[in-house]
C-alpha cells in the first residue's frame, strides 16, 4: 500500500530496526519504546485493523502469534513474560492503520490494562 509507513518499513523503503523478517512477517524495533523491550510484529501484507480483516487472513495473523512466541525467546523473555497488544480504532488510539502487534517485556508491567 503506498504512503503506508509500515509498509515501507516491511519493503525496507524506510530504516528500522528489523529483527526477524519472513515471507510473511516482520519484526522491528519499536521507535519510541515504552519497555525494555518493545518490538513490533506486523504482516509483510497491508491489513489496516482487525476490524478490517476478511477472510483468508486468519493464517497471516496467526503467524503474528509465532512470531512473537519466537522474538519473545530470542529476546529472551520467554519465562519471564510479555504482554502483547492490538490496538483497534479510535479509543485504542490505533495511530498506523496498518495492524501490529505490540510485544511489551523486559520488566514488570506497572500500569494495568486499559
Ligand atoms: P499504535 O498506537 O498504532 O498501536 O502504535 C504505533 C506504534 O508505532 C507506536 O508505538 C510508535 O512508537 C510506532 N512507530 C511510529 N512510527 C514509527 C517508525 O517510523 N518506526 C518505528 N520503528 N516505529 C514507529
Ligand atoms: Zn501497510
Amino acid at each position: 500500500m503506498k504512503d503506508c509507513l509500515f509498509c515501507k518499513i516491511s519493503n525496507k523503503e524506510i530504516p528500522s530496526e528489523i529483527v526477524y523478517q519472513d515471507e510473511v512477517v516482520t519484526v522491528f524495533k519499536d521507535i519510541n519504546p515504552v519497555a525494555p523491550i518493545h518490538l513490533l510484529i506486523i504482516p509483510n501484507r497491508h491489513i489496516v485493523s482487525v476490524q478490517e480483516m476478511e477472510s483468508g487472513d486468519e493464517e497471516i495473523l496467526g503467524k503474528l502469534f509465532s512470531a512473537a512466541k519466537n522474538a519473545a525467546e530470542a529476546s529472551g523473555i520467554s519465562d519471564s513474560g510479555y504482554r502483547l497488544i492490538i490496538n483497534n480504532g479510535p479509543d485504542a488510539n490505533q495511530e498506523i492503520f496498518h495492524i501490529h502487534m505490540h510485544l511489551l517485556g523486559g520488566g514488570r508491567m506497572k500500569h494495568p490494562m486499559g
